[in-house]
């Protein structure tokens, strides 16, 4: 089985942006804000938004199950209040679930978290319940940076993010930390706001201590994990000269990179520097890189190639399309075992 632990709903039908919209005018004029129910999407719209993307990815590229979650560079956390981001929040997982409800085969939620800037993230944890337990889904995207590009909020380290923690723990359910879109005009979203993030949150798991209080806590770095298997030697000696544990028994245990590198040189890297058990794959489509390469004629997002074209043992290579997704996301194992 093939599991690919990075997919969003980017192709959502067109109602969901026009619902946002709304939501967004009426921030200005408070009486005009839609409520959820007028969302309406039927099932045939939901099957059409995918079966010429996704699924059709899916059959052409020989993967199996997609964890599916919200467009990532839609939830928007900055915008409005907090009410304002669980309506949303609410709606976009909603629709998860009804296209997980749809193809129980090929899809599995993961939600996004009804975060705001300056608002505890454990005001997230009865969403996150929610979904695990109403929905069915199995983890969640943790956006380091609500604020859309300023960095407002501690680093994930910091208290401030422990009782949305304590709740993940509980549920026994992984994060991938995943920030949204760039309202500073510095950042690029997908190009530069995303591996910086990425990045960033490495930086700040070898720095704090969070996996001593949380044992059993994880997170995905997605997007092959930024900058940090180009720099690995940058990190070890940074944890090195800070007197900090060897980056294995600091943050490997906990944290894991997805392959959402988009050529095959990257993930040559990325296979050379990360331990095989910390490599999960995932190609993110369709997401932020939609082209095909000129150089190879196959689309940049079809990350499975790469990994098909590296001479790896079939235990290893199991690992990267099954095994460690099945660790690190254990309701997925749940699911597929009761299916079986
Ligand atoms: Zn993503």
């Amino acid at each position: 089985m093939i599991i690919d632990c990075h997919g969003h709903y980017t192709t959502s039908p067109s109602e969901l942006q026009k619902y946002r919209d709304e939501q967004i005018a009426g921030l200005k004029s408070p009486a005009s804000t839609p409520a959820k129910a007028n969302l309406k999407i039927s099932d045939d719209q939901i099957r059409d938004s995918l079966e010429g993307a996704q699924l059709k990815f899916q059959r052409e590229r020989g993967t199996d199950l997609t964890i599916f979650s919200p467009r990532a560079s839609a939830m928007a956390h900055h915008i409005g209040n907090e009410t304002t981001s669980r309506n949303w929040t609410e709606a976009c997982n909603d629709l998860i679930y009804r296209v997980v409800s749809l193809y129980p085969e090929n899809f599995v939620g993961v939600c996004q978290l009804p975060q705001s800037p300056g608002i505890s993230p454990g005001n997230s944890a009865a969403e996150l319940e929610r979904c695990v337990k109403e929905l069915g889904f199995i983890g969640c995207n943790l956006n380091p940076d609500p604020s859309g590009g300023h960095w407002t909020s501690p680093p994930l380290t910091d208290r401030h993010w422990y009782p949305l923690y304590e709740k993940m723990v509980e549920l026994d359910v992984p994060a991938m930390v995943h920030v949204s879109s760039s309202c500073n005009a510095n950042f690029h979203a997908t190009g530069a706001h995303y591996i910086n993030a990425d990045t960033t949150a490495f930086m700040q798991f070898i720095t704090g201590d969070l996996f001593k209080d949380f044992p059993t806590l994880r997170f995905v770095i997605p997007h092959g994990g930024g900058a940090v298997p180009f720099h690995w030697g940058r990190y070890r000696g940074l944890a090195q000269d800070m007197k900090r544990p060897l980056l294995k028994e600091l943050v490997l245990k906990n944290v894991f990179f997805d392959t959402c590198v988009y050529h095959l040189p990257g993930i040559e890297l990325l296979l050379k520097v990360i331990p095989v058990d910390n490599i999960l794959f995932g190609s993110e489509m369709v997401g932020a890189v939609r082209g095909i390469d000129p150089e190879t004629g196959q689309y940049y997002d079809d990350t499975k190639r790469y990994l098909d074209a590296l001479e790896l043992s079939d235990v290893d290579r199991k690992k990267i399309f099954e095994g460690n997704a099945r660790r690190v996301y254990p309701r997925i194992a749940a699911k597929l075992d009761k299916k079986n």
